[in-house]
């Protein structure tokens, strides 16, 4: 323990620099080419932020996104890459987190591979643990050391109510998401002192195409606001907690689920 908190509160072997006005309106967000990830890029570009958009395959709809953002007379720098593949974060990510550091991690990216934990093939586990949690711990480590040398930013994670409530069908998805939560409660302690505010957000049913799939009509009833979210309703929250007037929360998660989960 004594060596970790040499590390975060003792020894600065990082040179230390101020955030520059550039920096702190410059975020990353992952899985950034459709549904939320593009719905935050596009508000908080709104918003005057520039954006590091992340995605894997879907460059067509990334580069509509980046039109956008441009629109909003932001910039948009398009990465993509697998957010899961540590070499190819780091090829990607050090020669600009070297010139400069965004004040957000938003980490968004994520599927599903939804099937009965007997019917569960490894690969069908492995993924959705990569995607979603494997790939905060690649983002979030690169971030939170660059971050360090700011005393400043913000990082923000994309849960989900299966997360907290357990959801059948999706043990993998379950497990990545309540992951998510627990890393970001240790991750807030540890960076809390260097100004370094880490949250979570926890959609329910948001009409993306990752719920095309699901069956509505049974779920509808179980959702007290009876109807699926929409998109801006999670990028709103997101936009307010990398605001100057969140300064004060950390470790905190955000339902966004129209009272599915109270
Ligand atoms: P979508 O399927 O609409 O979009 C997923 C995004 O993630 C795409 O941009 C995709 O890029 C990207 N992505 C997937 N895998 C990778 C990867 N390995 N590396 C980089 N990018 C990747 O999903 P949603 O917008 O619905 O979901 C966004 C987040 O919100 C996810 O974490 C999801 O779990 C969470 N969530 C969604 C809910 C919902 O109801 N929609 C509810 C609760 C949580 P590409 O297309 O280029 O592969």
């Amino acid at each position: 323990w004594s060596g970790h908190h040499l590390l975060l509160f003792g020894a600065d072997f990082w040179c230390e620099k101020n955030m520059s006005d550039k920096d702190k309106r410059t975020v990353f967000i992952s899985g950034a080419s459709r549904g939320i990830g593009a719905a935050i890029a596009k508000d908080l570009a709104r918003s005057g932020y520039d954006i590091w958009l992340n995605y894997r395959s879907s460059t067509g709809q990334a580069k509509k996104v980046k039109k956008e953002i441009e629109a909003f007379g932001r910039t948009c720098t398009l990465l993509p890459f697998d957010v899961s593949d540590e070499t190819a974060v780091n090829e990607n990510m050090e020669p600009l987190l070297r010139d400069q550091v965004p004040y957000g991690l938003i980490h968004n990216a994520g599927i599903t591979r939804d099937t009965l934990l007997p019917l569960m093939r490894r690969d069908e586990w492995d993924s959705v643990i990569d995607v979603h949690l494997n790939s905060f711990f690649i983002l979030a480590r690169l971030f939170s050391k660059v971050m360090l040398s700011r005393r400043e930013g913000r990082i923000i994670s994309i849960a989900s109510l299966s997360g907290e409530t357990g959801q059948a069908g999706q043990v993998n998805y379950s497990a990545a998401k309540a992951g998510l939560i627990g890393a970001s409660k240790a991750l807030a302690r540890e960076l809390g002192k260097r100004n370094i505010l880490v949250n979570v957000v926890s959609p329910g049913l948001i009409e993306t195409e990752m719920i095309e799939k699901l069956p509505l009509d049974t779920i509808l009833p179980l959702i007290p606001l009876g109807r699926v979210g929409r998109v801006e309703e999670v990028s709103g929250v997101v936009r307010f907690l990398l605001s100057e007037e969140a300064g004060y929360i950390t470790g905190q998660v955000f339902s966004v689920n129209g009272g599915m989960y109270m």
